[in-house]
Parts: C-alpha cells; structure tokens; sequence
C-alpha cells in the first residue's frame, strides 16, 4: 500500500473495492461494511468516519486509527463568466493541482488532474513549464471528483462526465488511474458510465497497447496536434520517442481490439497546424481508423507566441476535413477567462496568468 513520509495513514480512498473486503475480513468484520464505506464516500459525500452513523462507534475508532480521509483543501476556487469553475487543491505535502467543472446545456463534465505538473512539455501548453513532481494517489484522483460533484449540484444537471485532460499524463500514471476509474465507474461508487469516462493521452504508444487489454469501455482521446512526424515534433517532444506513423499504427490497433472509436484532439493554430498541407496528410494518417476529429481552437499561453487562427479560418479548416471524409467538430473554449480553458491549467501555484 502507498503510504508517504508526511501522511500517517493510508488513505481509504487508495483501496479498491476488493482490497476493503479483504481489509474488514481481515479484522473480524463482515464484509458489507465495505458497501456501507462506498456508499458513505462516494454516494453520500461525508468526509469523516464519525459521520458514518450506520457503523458502531467501535468500528469508526478502528477506521480512524487505520486510516486518513482527508479532503484535499481547497485553496481557491475561481467562476468564469459562463460558469465554468477551476478548482486550485493544496495537497499535504502542499503540490497544487487544479480540476474543472464545465457545465453546459446538454451535460456536466469534471475535468480532473492525475499528476502535480507534467514531463512532457508540449510547446503551447502551460501545464507543462513548471516540470513534474509527482504522480497522484488514487485517492486524490477521486476527492477531485467529489469536490467538483458536490460544485455541480448548485447547476441544473448532475455530474455526468469525466475528462482526463487536467495537469498531468494520465497514461504516465496507469495505475493509479486505473484504480480511480474503477470507483468512478462502479456502481457502489461514483457511479458514471464508462462511455462517459474519457481518457486524453500525448500517445504513450505502450501504455495505449495496456489500455485496450482493460475491458473497460472508456473514451480514448489522442492529443495528436501535427499532421506527420516533421510537425509533431515541432510541437510535441514526446513525438521523438513515439514517433507520428507508430503512433497512428497503435490508434488502429486500439479501435480493432476495443472496437471503440478513438478521438483526435487537434489544436488549430494559425499557420502551423491548420494549413491545407495539414488536411491532405490526415486524411492519409486516418484510412481505415474509426475515429472522429476535435479541433481545439489554440486558448493562449503567455509563454508562447502561438496565435488563434480567426473563426473563419478554423471553419474553413473543419469544412475541409469534412470534404475529405474526417468527421470534425470546433470545441467551444470555457473558461479562459480563469484560465481553465484546455491548455491552461498550470503547475503549482503559477496560475495568476
Ligand atoms: N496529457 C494529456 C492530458 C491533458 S489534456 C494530453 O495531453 O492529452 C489537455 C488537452 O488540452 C490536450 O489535448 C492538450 O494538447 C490541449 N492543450 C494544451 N495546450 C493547449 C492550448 N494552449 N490551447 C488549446 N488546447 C491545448
């Protein structure tokens, strides 16, 4: 179990479901007390083992001294002009990690970090300057969650999705992502289906190939933003180590073992990615993948000096890929005005900009 130096205790939020029936077996207890813990965290939403009312007293003491159930603090929370909310968490050993509530007309999306920082230094993204520190519990995985489900009632609609695409490379921290998946998805959890789960990778071509072994029906969702080798590389370190051809090899791979359809994220940048050159070469790099284009308009990053092409120019490069047979659509950007828009989200506390 992972415990660290400046926690005592394990957090109850790092056992699966599993590893809680076995934990209670192991004291001497029936195991639908690990139904009850589910149900007390991740249904009713308490944070702490005294407000358990259904379980004795005796047994709370014992949980308490087994384990923590901390929330993550939250040491700011920030409201867009359209309501999109970002979320800045202080975590014990003081990491900060930001998490987004979008809600829109027809759902409500938590878009939710797995690592303090990122390695992977993509060159129009902010969540990568600061580096990386650390990788997420499970557990501070899913108190996103709960923070962002509880922020959702004051809307009309329920939680009802989840993005992998806050700080962080999800596939950089299997698994623990795997785990916070898992309670997401259960229905003694959070309770979310799985096609509403959605996972964005920068292509770690591996871990992609471990990903469709899971049997888990999430959304797949490529950060792939060049159009060949030569323009990822530009943008995209990783690209060195997983070159564009493989990649787009494990994408076809992936759609014909899950049988799932894979989305590519696509960043329009004006006369960098969003040329006509662009559109010939994707429609080669996508024959024969099921998949679907999201084009994200470029949300600005003081660091770069990358320019967001105009809407007629972003529409005419969708229309474009359409004409070619590449079913695209322009995601709407939220919240930029916080600066929790796609790109956005920063490292550490150095999200003033
Ligand atoms: N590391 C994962 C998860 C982060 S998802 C991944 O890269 O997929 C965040 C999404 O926002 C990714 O598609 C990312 O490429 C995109 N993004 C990053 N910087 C951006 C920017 N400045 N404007 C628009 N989208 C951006």
């Amino acid at each position: 179990m992972v415990k660290n130096q400046l926690q005592q205790k394990e957090d109850v939020r790092n056992l699966s479901y599993d590893e809680l029936v076995k934990y209670f077996e192991g004291i001497g207890e029936k195991s639908f007390r690990a139904t009850q813990i589910f149900e007390w965290i991740y249904q009713k939403g308490v944070w702490s083992f005294d407000d358990m009312s259904n379980l004795p007293k005796s047994l709370r003491d014992r949980l308490k001294q087994d384990f923590d159930l901390q929330p993550n603090t939250i040491a700011d929370k920030q409201i867009s002009k359209e309501g999109t909310t970002k979320f800045l968490f202080d975590l014990y050993d003081h990491e900060k990690i930001e998490s987004v509530l979008i809600p829109t007309e027809t759902r409500t999306t938590a878009c939710i970090s797995t690592q303090a920082g990122c390695k992977f230094g993509c060159r129009f993204c902010a969540s990568g300057i600061g580096g990386w520190n650390r990788n997420l519990s499970c557990a501070e995985i899913v108190t996103q969650v709960l923070h962002v489900r509880e922020e959702s009632k004051k809307h009309e609609r329920p939680l009802s999705n989840i993005v992998f695409m806050g700080t962080g490379e999800p596939l950089d921290n299997f698994q623990n992502l795997m785990k916070a998946i898992r309670i997401i998805n259960s229905d003694k959890a959070i309770n979310i289906g799985a096609r509403h789960i959605t996972v964005s990778t920068v292509g770690l071509v591996p871990k992609i190939k471990e990903l469709a072994q899971q049997g888990i029906q999430i959304e797949l969702a490529i950060s792939l933003h060049g159009y060949d080798n030569e323009s990822r590389n530009l943008l995209m370190p990783v690209n060195r180590k997983y070159p564009f051809d493989e990649l787009i090899e494990a994408c076809r791979e992936y759609v014909k073992a899950t049988k799932r359809q894979i989305t590519f994220e696509y960043i329009m940048i004006k006369d960098v990615t969003c040329t006509d050159k662009a559109v010939v070469s994707l429609k080669k790099a996508f024959k024969g993948i099921i998949c679907k284009m999201n084009l994200i308009p470029y949300n600005p990053v003081s660091e770069f000096d990358h320019k967001t092409p105009s809407q007629s120019e972003m529409q005419k490069f969708r229309d474009r890929l359409e004409e070619f047979g590449v079913h695209a659509t322009i995601r709407t950007p939220r919240g930029r005005d916080v600066g929790a828009a796609c790109g956005q989200l920063r490292h550490a506390s150095q999200n003033s900009k």
